[in-house]
């Protein structure tokens, strides 16, 4: 059983300081701007990139850091409890799993080191399809080996950094679904360059943040035959390796959402003065808050839990599941209490917390939807049947 520790060591309280530094160049203000043209933080990504945070990840031998799931949490919760929204640039952590894990030497000595150096970005993950959602197994995207080429058809949808990357992992079915035992069989995970690929369209997908989505086509679009990641039908598992590592960062994300939302109402709530005192002095405007620390800062230790077990190689799947509900509902709560608690001023842009308010509501519907982690643990951790 690995030991939990609760108490950050030197390092990593020195890796949140510096991150912190950083993200205090891009105030609110960056960020907001950002948000209402809808623009990308290159400035910001690059900085972090240049500084090496999105390689921590990456195995010193490939020119990253080589730290674990937690301190790349930890990256992903300063950014978001600075005020920022590392979604921007989540993915690399992401599904560097799959990568690491499955990807042949050949490939990871071809990308990995201009990964980590910043020359080539690979922030884009194409599972989602309008016709399958949550339902994986059923996606309809096709990849058909032709010689030295697979031939890729279909569509995808909700894919998020496409045009700001130069790589996508791409989820795709090689053999139908008619012909396999197994429907999570037949799935195989490529990593493609999309810079110039015929064939190959990104439609911009407007959402209610600001969240770089698209809309993909691939119509014939041939990729070589050597960007397949592992093994041929085997995709569906690969992907699921990585699972555990999204889970808890993006559990960080939401944890660092919650802290940003209790400190900036807790604050508010001791400067407002109306009847005569501050508003936080009524139990109706302090009590939520109280209650949306507590949320945050229990589902941290579940957070810190998760982290420890998965880089102790430990299995963590009940753990990261939870991290990630727990974070993300307890975020969302802390949402609500900060808007409450700032009355209409919550809705106006200047002040950031409708625009937070919008970026925290994305972790209980995505990466993976909050029902469906329920259902994960009500079948696989409780015992119960199937709900789905
Ligand atoms: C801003 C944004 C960015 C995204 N970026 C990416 C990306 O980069 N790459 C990518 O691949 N995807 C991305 N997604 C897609 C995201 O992962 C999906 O939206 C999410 O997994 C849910 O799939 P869906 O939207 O098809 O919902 P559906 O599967 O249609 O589900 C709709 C709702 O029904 C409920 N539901 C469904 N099935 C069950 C069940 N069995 N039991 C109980 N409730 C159920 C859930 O509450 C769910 O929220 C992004 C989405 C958004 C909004």
């Amino acid at each position: 059983m690995v030991d939990i520790h609760i108490t950050l060591t030197e390092e990593q309280q020195a890796l949140k300081k510096a991150v912190a530094d950083l993200c205090q160049l891009y105030p609110g203000s960056y960020w907001r701007e950002l948000d209402a043209k809808r623009e990308y933080p290159e400035a910001f990504v690059q900085e972090l990139s240049k500084a090496g945070y999105l390689a921590a990840l990456i195995p010193e031998a490939y020119g990253g850091s080589g730290l674990g799931i937690l301190e790349g949490g930890l990256i992903l919760e300063e950014i978001n409890r600075s005020g920022g929204n590392a979604a921007a640039c989540h993915a690399q952590m992401y599904i560097m799993g799959t990568l690491l894990r499955h990807g042949s030497d050949e490939q990871k000595a071809r990308y990995l080191p201009q990964i980590a150096s910043g020359a080539l970005r690979l922030q884009a993950f194409g599972v989602t399809e309008p016709n399958s959602g949550s339902d994986t197994t059923q996606l309809q995207t096709t990849a058909v080996r032709q010689g030295d080429a697979y031939v890729v058809n279909g569509q995808k949808i909700f894919i998020s950094r496409v045009m700001q990357s130069d790589l996508m992992l791409l989820l795709a079915r090689t053999t139908p679904l008619s012909e396999v035992r197994k429907r999570t069989d037949g799935l195989s995970v490529f990593l493609i360059d999309i810079r110039d690929l015929p064939g190959f369209e990104a439609r911009p997908l407007q959402t209610m943040l600001n969240h770089s989505t698209n809309v993909l086509f691939f119509d014939g679009v041939e990729i070589p035959a050597d960007s397949l990641v592992g093994v041929e039908g085997k995709g569906f598992s690969h992907i699921l390796d990585g699972m555990n590592a999204e889970r808890v960062l993006v559990a960080s994300q939401s944890v660092g959402d919650g802290r940003w939302f209790v400190e900036k109402g807790s604050q508010y709530a001791k400067e407002r003065v109306v009847f005569g005192k501050p508003i936080g002095a009524n139990q109706g405007v302090q009590f939520p808050i109280a209650k949306a620390h507590m949320a945050v800062e229990a589902a941290d230790l579940m957070r810190l839990k998760a982290a420890a077990m998965f880089d102790a190689g430990e299995p963590c799947g009940p753990e990261a599941n939870m991290a990630k509900y727990l974070s993300a509902e307890a975020a969302w709560e802390a949402a609500n209490a900060c808007l409450d608690c700032h009355g209409g001023y919550g809705f106006a842009s200047e002040y950031d917390v409708e625009r937070k308010f919008r970026e925290t509501r994305l972790y209980k519907t995505a990466p993976v939807n909050n029902n469906l982690v329920l259902a994960y643990v009500g079948q696989h951790v409780l015992g119960m049947p199937r709900s789905y």
